[in-house]
């Protein structure tokens, strides 16, 4: 051991880093750390995060383990930190080792992230080398999850391995004072991917040539299909009405609103309310679409967001989305960037595919040669109470785990039918799936199955067990019980709405057993009867649960038909309440006297025609009734305009009462009908409608709480996506001394179900 005349005597030191630390600039700056401590030893990358060693005096020591907690680069997030004292070792100098991978271990893998200040800047930058380069990127931003095909992350395991680096990009990867030192995904003009432009009747343009025909065509109102970072959208001028309506026609959508695209900030707000928080979701590192209040005025063609208060707006997350937008005169200040499918198949995001099943919807193709080794869609969220608040979360978030609240052997949850997500668990770790999508065709399918076998073998995790829903046809239920056939391990069921309250609860950090109210409102789930449940009120916690107060059943005429026209669903509700279809009702008149007298007979004879407890129907029908939506075209459709016409000053409100552990809607349907009669306006009786729910909340937790003394409520399930309903209804719950619980690292929809399976199994696996 060497001492030295000066200083205090040498000692070193092991640190071992889990989290967030790979791909994301970590060890460049252990690195940084560690010279301007003065510091000896190497820092590499494990399967199972970063690991230390260092040497030097024992001051120096303990301030370069402080900096690690407290300065770490932005992406990076410590979960687990653990160091100890050991003999110094004889290394001269700090030096960072290659990767070593270890089987059976795993690490967390960083999502996508939206270009940084640093990048942008010199993408705008005559001088730099990367001027105008639509792939710019360093340590601090980039690719990640869309382009890693196996782990550790280093380029050779990347979709970027058959671009060999250059001798300038080279040097900038081997210094560590570089903002790029092993940045995987750098890459230059000379030696990275490429842009290249397609079309049926010209030859391929490359590089800013594409870009120039792209942006003469997007100004010329044609659709293009560019490709990004997780998959393919189709753009075009969303100030151009007969582009946007040509792209409704082409992509069979009738009315589902399209996201859009602006330069900047001050671009959206021309469109939009855009709040502080907003603004901050907007151009945070993760870039999600973020549900916009739009202004009154705005002059964007009135087909992206039909009979919608609202805009989903996103800012340029790559580079190539700022060269595509760049302000220029006449050219669109706002682009739609619609997801690149056909109406309900999967995103496209291989190049073949793209042009197998885009060429009829776009006019050309703005292609680049980086693969996309895994689809991911844009997420979308909006800000409640100032908080960011789930509806799909994808993009920017996925495959970051996460937290459970208590340990888990491995699992793997398949979610369910709508927005299904999977979840791979283990450990304190839930590694939430980007969305997949419905389940109702071959591709989302495949893409549901090859995303779980990309997790299984990116988290080196074997489940010991399939969780999946109690719907014995739902495709990933058919999935679950194969798997668990094929190799030998325990299927766990767990029913729909008890999922979605253990969600929520995860979702909160409960740690205990104790049991909580749960407000499970949604569309459709099997229920434990086999009927479809959906205005469920529970009582129950991760080991169980009682279905305290549902709905009454009514009959479901044609199953799926109902669900595609509310009309239908109106007069269900109607006839299961013993009230007349008088004639002038909206829903009467939107049916032909054959689709009438049919339903009627469906309905007597309780022909195709399943019970349903569903709360996602009863905002249908009543949407039906009042005459806002007859037919949907989307799912929820007739629930989000009638929310987008609320009269926030109505406090009126319907009878809804409970009776041994039954809600019948009967009192609140014929005094709504009454109120239609009279001439009430459509926007108070959507109001009054609104109030009653949000009363019938806060009468049932009341009962229960009298009941179980239970003073907490989880909110979760499809319908707790209305905000207006989800405002009343935690205005009136926390002053009646509550304690509520909603979504805020999940969505309160399907897209949850996952974790909750997850939770629910773990009791059930002991
Ligand atoms: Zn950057
Ligand atoms: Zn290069
Ligand atoms: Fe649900």
């Amino acid at each position: 051991m060497q001492v030295n005349a000066h200083a205090t005597q040498k000692q070193g030191l092991k640190v071992h880093i889990q989290g967030v630390v790979q791909g994301v600039g970590f060890r460049p700056f252990v690195y940084n750390l560690a010279i301007a401590h003065h510091l000896t030893g190497w820092v590499r990358n494990t399967s199972q995060g970063v690991e230390i060693q260092a040497n030097g005096d024992p001051k120096n020591l303990a301030a370069f383990l402080q900096a690690i907690q407290s300065q770490h680069p932005p992406l990076a997030r410590i979960d687990h930190l653990a160091s100890e004292a050991i003999e110094p070792t004889d290394h001269r100098s700090f030096t960072i080792l290659t990767s070593q991978p270890q089987p059976g271990d795993f690490v967390p893998i960083s999502p996508d992230i939206s270009i940084c200040e640093d990048c942008r800047r010199e993408l705008f930058d005559p001088s730099d080398r990367r001027f105008r380069y639509p792939f710019i990127n360093c340590t601090n931003c980039g690719p990640r999850f869309t382009i890693i095909q196996d782990i550790p992350y280093d380029r050779p395991l990347t979709t970027m391995a058959n671009f060999p680096m250059c001798p300038d990009c080279q040097r900038e990867y081997d210094d560590p004072a570089n903002r790029r030192f092993h940045a995987q995904p750098v890459a230059c003009p000379v030696c990275g991917p490429r842009l290249v432009f397609h079309s049926q009747n010209s030859k391929p343009m490359y590089q800013e040539d594409a870009l120039q025909i792209a942006r003469q065509w997007l100004k010329e109102g044609k659709i293009l299909a560019v490709k990004g970072l997780g998959g393919f959208h189709l753009a075009c001028d969303a100030a151009n009405p007969q582009a946007v309506e040509e792209l409704r026609r082409r992509k069979r959508r009738s009315q589902k609103p399209f996201a859009v695209m602006a330069f900047d900030l001050a671009t959206i707000e021309k469109y939009c309310q855009v709040s502080t928080a907003e603004r901050k979701l907007l151009s945070s590192p993760q870039h999600p679409l973020v549900l916009l209040d739009s202004r009154p005025d705005a002059s964007l063609s009135s087909a992206i967001a039909p009979h919608q208060n609202t805009l989903g707006f996103l800012l340029p997350y790559t580079p190539l989305h700022f060269l595509l937008l760049e302000p220029s005169p006449g050219f669109p200040e706002v682009l739609v960037m619609t997801s690149g499918n056909l109406s309900e198949e999967p995103i496209a995001y291989e190049d073949e595919d793209a042009l197998n099943r885009l060429s009829n919807l776009a006019d050309g193709f703005l292609f680049h040669n980086r693969p996309i080794h895994i689809r991911t869609d844009d997420s979308v969220m909006r800000i409640f109470a100032g908080e960011p608040y789930f509806i799909r979360r994808s993009r920017g978030y996925a495959p970051d785990a996460i937290p459970l609240p208590r340990t888990t052997p491995p699992l793997l949850a398949v979610g369910a039918e709508l927005k299904n997500t999977f979840c791979l668990a283990r450990d304190r770790y839930g590694f939430l799936s980007h969305y997949i999508g419905d389940m109702e065709n071959y591709e989302t399918y495949r893409s549901f199955e090859e995303g779980i076998h990309h997790f299984e073998h990116l988290f080196h995790t074997q489940p010991r067990a399939i969780v999946c829903d109690l719907h014995p046809e739902y495709l990933a239920t058919r999935y679950a019980r194969q798997r668990a056939e094929q190799e030998n391990l325990p299927l766990i069921s767990i029913q729909h709405h008890h999922a979605h309250l253990t969600a929520c609860l995860a979702d909160n950090s409960w740690e205990t057993d104790d049991p909580v109210i749960g407000l499970s409102f949604d569309g459709t789930g099997y229920g434990s009867d086999g009927a479809i449940w959906g205005g469920e009120i529970l009582f129950g916690g991760y080991t169980g649960f009682e279905r305290a107060l549902h709905f009454k059943y009514v009959p479901l005429p044609g199953g799926d038909t109902s669900i595609r026209k509310p009309a239908r669903m109106a007069l269900a509700h109607l006839w299961a309440a013993n009230l007349p279809w008088e004639p002038s009702l909206p829903p009467v008149q939107s049916l032909c006297a054959e689709e009438q007298s049919a339903l009627k007979a469906q309905l007597e004879h309780r022909l195709n025609a399943p019970l349903t407890s569903s709360m996602g129907r009863l905002f249908d029908a009543v949407s039906a009734l009042i005459g806002i939506c007859q037919t949907a075209t989307y799912e929820g459709q007739a629930a989000i305009e009638m929310e987008a016409v609320v009269d926030p000053d109505e406090t009126g409100f319907y009878p809804l009462p409970l009776a041994n552990g039954i809600i019948d809607p009967v009192g609140l349907l014929s005094a709504l009908l009454q109120d239609y009669l009279a001439g009430i306006s459509i926007p108070r009786l959507a109001a009054r409608f609104h109030n009653s729910i949000a009363r019938l909340a806060l009468d049932a937790c009341q009962t229960l709480r009298s009941t179980y003394g239970c003073h907490t409520v989880a909110l979760s399930g499809g319908v707790w996506q209305n905000k207006v309903l989800l405002t009343k209804a935690l205005q009136e719950l926390k002053r009646a001394g509550f304690n509520v619980l909603i979504h805020r690292q999940l969505p309160p929809n399907d897209g949850c179900i996952a974790i909750g399976q997850v939770m629910a199994a773990i009791h059930q696996m002991k």
